[in-house]
């Protein structure tokens, strides 16, 4: 049995059930602009942890 951790969808920090479910909430759910929006974002930051401290 494996149980897997909720996932959170990394635009609006939504809960989800299942992994697939993610795909679906950023198809349905945002536009290719937020979502696209959030990977440059992510990119802009190389050493994330580097910000936590
Ligand atoms: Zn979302």
């Amino acid at each position: 049995m494996t149980f897997d951790p909720p996932v959170t969808c990394p635009v609006c920090e939504e809960v989800l059930e299942l992994d697939r479910e993610l795909e679906d909430h950023l198809v349905e759910k945002h536009t290719q602009r937020e979502v696209a929006r959030y990977v440059v974002s992510r990119e802009d930051r190389t050493e994330p942890e580097a910000l936590v401290r």
